[in-house]
């Protein structure tokens, strides 16, 4: 006679995922890029260095925009070619 025993395995548990009450990271916004009057100023040994050339016309405290190969006020509209460098 053959004995039909049937060993119930036990439930296994099931592995669940541990959520943790985390707060969700956001994503870092990318700081856009500020333009200002400050970045037209460097400060190198306590002297105030102007890396844009200031308009001709209205005088100093404009500052041309850098256009790559010339200068241009935005005041007045008056362009500088930059100087051939050597
Ligand atoms: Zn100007």
């Amino acid at each position: 006679m053959p004995k039909n025993s049937e060993e119930e395995a036990p439930p296994k548990e099931e592995e669940k995922p541990v959520e943790k009450p985390e707060k969700a990271e956001k994503p870092q916004k990318r700081k856009k890029e500020e333009k200002g009057v400050f970045s037209l100023y460097k400060i190198e040994n306590d002297k105030i260095l102007r890396l844009r050339p200031t308009c001709e016309r209205c005088g100093p405290g404009y500052f041309m925009a850098d256009h790559g190969n010339r200068y241009t006020c935005g005041h007045c509209g008056f362009t500088r070619y930059k100087l051939a460098e050597k």
